[in-house]
């Protein structure tokens, strides 16, 4: 079996998953641009807990962890199966614990149900363990390279920007300009991910720009999943760019 891409989606408003814009155009057309997977493992920014943990759920419940947006998308589920032995299997190679009770998150779930809308792949879901450190993620994310032989789509979801006070502040003053720190952040993070540069990756939250963009980190600890992952002979692109709300990254990035 070829080793299987792996995909970081910049996920952005849980609208996209039932708006027709540009980016939930962007996430429907990734599915193209890898191979079906036998089975999604997917590191959302929108799991975050004291340990590492794999969802054993199957089905997985639909999460509707966000406030104030319309009925329509409380309604939304997505009714995908589970993969408890997946689940069991990234426990296992993280040093984490499986546990059911857990579901997918819109982080997961907003983009699968562009990519995959029959919803008829598997997903199992790996959450992020807040006491680790930066390389700590990488590592674990390097720990999930095997499930790439075994068939299995890993998908990091978080924004390489994500500071929702400035974009929530931009939209109410119809402001969609990008930021000179967002653009640059963005930017330099595009590079060092091309570059293979684990070092800026690991240290990129330590800068005046990465406390800008991420003045919480779980947006950006999926990317580090997707980048550990990885391995030498992958090409690195960018399937998608650009900022929504001026400043909120929605750049995706393809390992294949
Ligand atoms: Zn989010």
């Amino acid at each position: 079996m070829a080793r299987h891409p792996v995909l970081f989606v910049g996920h952005g408003s849980p609208m996209n998953a039932i708006e027709d814009n540009v980016w939930s155009r962007g996430h429907a057309a990734l599915a193209a641009l890898v191979p079906r997977p036998r089975a999604i493992l997917a590191v959302s920014a929108h799991w975050e807990s004291d340990g590492t943990f794999t969802t054993l759920d199957d089905p997985p419940p639909t999460i509707h962890d966000f406030g104030g947006f319309p009925a329509e998308l409380y309604a939304m589920r997505y009714p995908a199966p589970g993969e408890p032995a997946l689940a069991r299997r990234a426990a296992a190679l993280t040093g984490g614990s499986a546990t059911d009770g857990r579901g997918l998150d819109h982080g997961t779930w907003s983009v699968l149900h562009r990519m995959f809308p029959a919803a008829d792949v598997p997903v199992a879901q790996l959450s992020l363990d807040v006491r680790l450190a930066p390389g700590e993620h990488l590592a674990l994310g390097r720990a999930l390279l095997p499930l790439r032989d075994e068939g299995v789509l890993i998908l990091g979801s978080g924004n390489l920007t994500h500071d929702l006070r400035d974009a929530f502040s931009r939209m109410r003053r119809g402001d969609a300009s990008t930021p000179d720190w967002a653009a640059r952040f963005d930017a330099d993070a595009a590079r060092a991910l091309a570059a293979r540069d684990e070092p800026w990756l690991v240290g990129a939250l330590d800068t005046p720009d990465g406390r800008r963009a991420h003045p919480t980190a779980e947006h950006w600890l999926p990317i580090l999943y997707a980048a550990g992952a990885a391995d030498a002979r992958d090409a690195v692109s960018f399937p998608v760019m650009g900022f929504d709300l001026g400043s909120l990254s929605m750049r995706c990035v393809l390992f294949a």
